[in-house]
């Protein structure tokens, strides 16, 4: 056979042109398929995961899935504008987002940015969205209080600073209102809060914006959007961004606290990224690395060592369950992430009991530490008081006739209950809880109805504001009830026991 000198030359041409591309096909890929907000390149050899690439029209995108012969990414923008066959450039950087002071007050999308018109983040610093945990050796035990300024939590489910405590209930059993609270209580407490809201109707996340404008807790908190009409690329990613932003006052010695509502919502994004990325999917066609999901961003959450600054990253994670199963795939994985769990229900929610906390099943398996001893001494006895009173209330609804010390456990574990019962948006200080338990515990709220409990807390408080600040303050200080403070307590609360009871003859 013949071969022409042409054609040789125009085969090593070939040949020649193909080794040139398959340089560029490392740095340099082409869309192969696009569709539902994910797109599949071929080239990218030398793609990170998590690194962002760049598509035509300012579209960005993050690569998820690198396989051997394609890389799968999602689209983080207006994914229609990418179409089959555009370059996709890598951009060597793997997703980050802006954090600093510069944050404080602002609201942003999960890449950071700004949704509430308040122009350009002027911020130098760049936090890596996806980053490992603090390792065991520089982190601290739980040792300080987060104190959410609710009784029921601070009084027997107390939260640490860098503890991961799981809020989960139902809908509309007020998980939501839980965080809020919390967030409200940190003002002046050197606390940036950090709320992260994952596949929330928009009018409910500009309600919550409202409300921590009017309280003034804007002023120390950032929230991160990614929002029920977001992609879902956004949702996902919502948490990881949150999280890194808190991570840089949390490296700086500073303190922050990271709300996730919720993460429910976020198994279901990363769910369908999954799913359209063609992972295999498991139980509850989850693909099987969700719970890797959900514990490598829980586990930021830290209280690091002196030599590392001190700083800390608490966590309060949400989930919603479906008719009170926390038996389901999402739910179970992430109560064994977290440190203890707020059971919230709403059979108790429905019987007026707010915050509906289930106070017998609700845990915090590390918080103790950092209960001040002044609550650890009114606490114990609480807790004791109210299980037995659980266990009264069953017996007593078969009618059944209760001797007389069933009937008193009976009657101070209803009060106990009326007590711990909050509305929202009026946390309380630690020394006022206390003070107001303390009645409980001593039998000073005995001589009164369960109608009259909440005025005399009220008036109980207005009067130790105005005859005695000393008392509370000697609380606040001490953090610890000596027996002669004990027995001032006692005396002044005998005292305006009497008055309560003339105006209310
Ligand atoms: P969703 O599942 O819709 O996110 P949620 O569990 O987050 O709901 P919230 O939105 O916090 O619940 O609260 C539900 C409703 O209950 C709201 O109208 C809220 O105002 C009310 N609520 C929550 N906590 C209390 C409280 N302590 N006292 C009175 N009302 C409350
Ligand atoms: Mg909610």
């Amino acid at each position: 056979m013949e071969i022409k000198a042409d054609e040789i030359s125009k085969i090593i041409q070939q040949q020649i042109e193909g080794y040139e591309t398959e340089i560029d096909i490392k740095e340099v890929g082409t869309v192969t398929s696009v569709g539902d907000g994910i797109a599949r390149i071929y080239g990218l050899d030398r793609v990170m995961f998590n690194e962002l690439l760049e598509f035509p029209n300012d579209v960005y995108g993050l690569a998820l899935n690198l396989e051997e012969n394609s890389v799968g990414a999602v689209l983080l923008g207006e994914s229609h504008l990418v179409k089959e066959g555009d370059l996709v450039k890598r951009t060597h950087r793997i997703m980050q987002v802006p954090s600093g002071p510069s944050l404080v007050g602002r609201v942003v999308n999960p890449l950071g940015v700004p949704l509430d018109g308040k122009g350009a983040i002027k911020t130098d610093k760049n936090m890596v969205v996806e980053r490992l945990a603090p390792g065991v050796v520089e982190r601290l035990p739980v040792k300080e209080p987060l104190q959410t300024g609710i009784k029921a939590i601070d009084a027997m489910i107390p939260i640490g600073r860098g503890q991961r405590e799981l809020i989960i209930g139902d809908r509309q059993t007020g998980k939501t209102a839980i965080a809020i609270d919390t967030i409200i209580n940190q003002k002046g407490k050197d606390v940036v809060c950090i709320y992260v809201a994952i596949g929330q109707k928009n009018s409910t996340i500009a309600y919550i914006i409202k409300i921590l404008e009017d309280h003034g807790a804007m002023d120390y908190s950032i929230v991160v959007a990614a929002s029920a009409s977001d992609p879902s690329p956004l949702q996902y990613l919502a948490p990881y961004s949150g999280c890194a932003i808190g991570e840089y006052f949390r490296d700086n010695g500073q303190h922050s606290l990271l709300i996730y509502d919720d993460l429910s919502k976020h198994a279901a994004a990363y769910r369908e990224i999954a799913l359209l990325l063609r992972r295999p999917p498991g139980r509850e066609a989850y693909p099987g690395d969700v719970f890797y999901l959900h514990s490598r961003l829980l586990e930021r959450a830290a209280k690091y060592n002196d030599e590392n600054g001190g700083g800390s990253l608490t966590a309060l994670p949400i989930i919603e369950t479906q008719a009170g199963d926390v038996s389901g795939y999402i739910p179970t994985n992430v109560i064994s992430i977290t440190d203890g769990q707020i059971y919230l229900e709403p059979e108790l929610f429905n019987a007026g009991i707010r915050p509906a906390i289930n106070v017998g099943i609700s845990v915090s398996r590390v918080g103790g530490n950092a209960q001040i001893k002044a609550m650890k001494q009114v606490a114990g006895q609480l807790r004791l008081d109210l299980a037995q009173y659980r266990e009264l209330v069953t017996f007593a609804q078969f009618g059944t006739e209760l001797d007389k010390a069933s009937q008193a456990q009976l009657d101070r574990g209803e009060r106990l209950t009326e007590v711990l019962k909050q509305g929202q948006y009026v946390p309380l200080p630690v020394e006022k809880q206390i003070l107001v338990i303390y009645a409980g515990n001593r039998g000073f709220l005995d001589d009164f109805s369960i109608d009259q409990i909440e005025n005399y807390e009220k008036r109980l408080f207005e009067y130790f504001d105005r005859e005695h600040p000393e008392l509370l303050e000697e609380i606040a200080e001490k953090k610890e009830i000596s027996p002669e403070l004990d027995e001032k307590i006692d005396r002044i609360m005998t005292a305006f026991n009497q008055e309560f009871k003339g105006e209310n003859a």
